[in-house]
């Protein structure tokens, strides 16, 4: 019988290694922007061309590579990150498998150009799947340029995998928030089809999640901070009252490198345990240092997992440390303090490291000689009361100014209110009528029902009638829209336009027409008939970002997310004056609704006091 066991050809076994390492062109985008990290660069450029399809280009500031390095660099298992294997337990650069140029190479056109500081010249190198077609010296600045362009050209199947260019774009904004999140000492822009998404300059991690996601992600941060022998755990969790239905802001970074880790998670949720509803998830973003021989990230190919050399240990300093976090963002949210990061705290612990227990034996002690016992436990119990009682004394006397001042402002608000309205007012009240409303602090509309009185919010209630009627519209796909006489046209940015894109069909059920959703602006030639003409652009800006934070959900609906945000864009706000009619037709409107008693958001929308509990307040 002939022999039938063939070597592949070395371009075959390329592109079947090259599966591995890329993916997608989100993969080229993770492998670049981790090379140019380790090359040292301070800035870095991320170009991207319909979806990385077309081109995936990283432009940074690093040390450049020489004429031979160059070369040599797209050889697989070259690199300069590791020499022998005992390498692997110290690493501090990303890449240390020298496969991923190789990889890229072999499945795309690739255009390199490379100066190191010290050379008059750069060089550039072109290769097409694994071959290089052309080298050249050029003048150009320190650091590395490299392109990818047209991945997948030599292997039509996984380029027909590929996903639509906004699913891909998707992907690779994700690669790129987890690169710029964990490197806020490197400034990152990413361009998109030409257009700027991300413009980040050097700063701290606070200011770097905020640049990333938005400045109403500021509020929302609650910092962390722990360092025991075993670890450092710093970053910040989102307040229990922004967990979300969808995951999504969820981020671990160790020693500066994005990981996933299930079991790590589960410690947060843990700690979250009893302040957000099981259904939601809590955001957080948390950055672990451990020594680099205690972690093995070499178990997958992609490393975004990392195995700890002592889990549990880790799991419970994580979510103890989560939790006093929590406890104390709460004792501060009670008081209402606005200056959370600079406040003291009566808390030692975290400048202590995990110290074993001493065992000692106090040879001299005597049981019956009461003096030096008293003495030993006094002195102890003493020192820690001084340090928790002064922060203590701190935070009262915020306490005390704040609300204080909260208070006697209430009060006189009140009863000038109150003196105006009943007392100096010779006019019968009509009190038993159930028209009667007034307006409270331009906060709350009361009402009298039979039983006593109804106090209502009004912005949460005019929450849930707006949002009940979007739905309603929704659902029964009725001509709810009004056309109009000269379309609006609005710009957004290109990552908006990707989003608005993606949920065009449900605006169109609410009741937007478009007219045309092309490059950077949109023709609207109808609006909903809730939606006034001047309200269109803050409404779809709105739309826009709770998009973007409820994206990575699964099981979310659209529309229900459209008529939420509809119904909170819109509604009559906490401060807005309203007048005696709009006062009663919102009273009806609220109770003509399926779910009064909650707004949309799960908030009370109103309370009833009884004559009963005014009784009580007389006696
Ligand atoms: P690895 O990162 O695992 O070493 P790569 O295939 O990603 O493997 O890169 C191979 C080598 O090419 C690196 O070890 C590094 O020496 C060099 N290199 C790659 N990208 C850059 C860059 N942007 N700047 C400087 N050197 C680079
Ligand atoms: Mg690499």
């Amino acid at each position: 019988m002939a022999d039938i066991i063939k070597l592949l050809p070395d371009h075959v076994a390329n592109q079947i290694a090259a599966g591995e390492v890329v993916q997608r062109p989100a993969s080229v985008v993770k492998e670049l922007l981790e090379n140019a990290i380790d090359a040292g660069a301070t800035t870095i450029i991320l170009i991207v061309k319909d979806g990385g399809k077309v081109l995936v280009q990283v432009v940074d500031d690093g040390s450049g590579m020489s004429a031979t390095d160059a070369r040599l660099s797209f050889e697989r298992h070259a690199t300069s990150k590791i020499q022998k294997a005992e390498d692997l337990f110290n690493l501090d650069t990303k890449g240390f498998r020298g496969e991923a140029l190789a990889s890229i190479a072999a499945i795309a056109h690739v255009e390199m150009q490379t100066k190191p500081e010290a050379d008059e010249l750069g060089t550039v190198l072109k290769i097409e799947g694994s071959k290089i077609v052309s080298q050249e010296v050029e003048v150009m600045t320190k650091g590395t340029s490299i392109a990818v362009k047209n991945l997948f050209f030599n292997i039509p199947a996984r380029r027909n995998f590929l996903k639509s260019n906004q699913v891909e774009l998707r992907h690779i904004t994700d690669e790129f928030h987890r690169v710029a999140l964990a490197h806020p000492s490197i400034a990152f822009h990413f361009h998109n089809n030409g257009s700027e998404m991300f413009n980040l300059p050097i700063s701290n991690h606070r200011q770097r999640i905020v640049n990333v996601f938005g400045s109403k992600t500021n509020p929302k941060l609650v910092p962390v901070q722990e360092e025991t022998q075993v670890v450092k755990i710093s970053g910040f969790i989102n307040k229990p009252e922004f967990a979300k239905k969808s995951r999504g802001e969820q981020f671990f970074f160790v020693n500066h490198r994005f990981i996933k880790s299930p079991y790590l998670h589960h410690a947060v949720v843990n700690a979250f345990e009893g302040l957000i509803r099981s259904d939601t998830h809590p955001g957080y973003f948390l950055y672990l240092e451990v020594d680099p021989a205690s972690i093995d990230i070499n178990i997958h190919p992609t490393k975004t997992e990392v195995k700890f050399d002592d889990e549990h240990t880790l799991y419970a300093i994580l979510r103890s440390t989560i939790k006093h976090s929590l406890g104390q963002f709460n004792v501060i949210a009670a008081l209402d303090f606005e200056q959370d990061q600079n406040l003291e705290t009566p808390y030692a612990y975290k400048n202590r490291n995990a110290e074993l227990p001493k065992v000692t034996v106090d040879a001299g002690f005597n049981p019956f000689q009461e003096t030096t016992r008293k003495q030993s436990t006094g002195n102890s119990y003493r020192r820690e009361s001084a340090l928790g009682g002064k922060a203590w004394e701190s935070l009262y006397v915020g306490l005390e100014s704040k609300v204080g001042k909260e208070q006697s402002l209430d009060i006189i608000q009140f009863e000038s209110e109150a003196i105006t309205g009943s007392v100096f007012n010779n006019q019968p009240q009509a009190e038993e009528s159930t028209s009667t409303t007034f307006q409270l602090r331009r906060k709350y509309i009361v009402t009298t029902i039979k039983s006593g009185m109804v106090v209502i919010d009004q912005s949460r209630a005019h929450q849930r009638v707006l949002y009940e009627k979007f739905l309603k519209n929704i659902t029964i796909q009725e001509a709810v829209s009004q056309q109009l006489l000269f379309p609006i046209e609005l710009s957004f940015t290109p990552a908006d336009m990707v989003i608005l894109n993606e949920i065009k069909d449900s605006l169109s059920t609410i009741g937007f027409v478009f007219g045309t959703l092309e490059g950077e602006t949109i023709e609207i030639t109808g609006v909903p008939i809730l939606v006034s003409e001047s309200e269109v652009g803050m409404v779809l800006d709105q739309l826009i970002s709770d998009y973007q934070m409820e994206i990575s959900g699964e099981s979310f609906s659209q529309t229900d997310m459209l008529a939420k945000t509809l119904a909170k864009t819109l509604s009559v706000k906490t401060g807005e004056l309203l007048d005696s009619q709009s006062q009663l037709a919102l009273v009806n409107d609220l109770f003509a609704c399926k779910e009064a008693q909650v707004s949309p958001f799960n908030k009370t929308v109103y309370t009833t006091i009884t004559e009963n509990d005014i009784d009580k307040k007389f006696i």
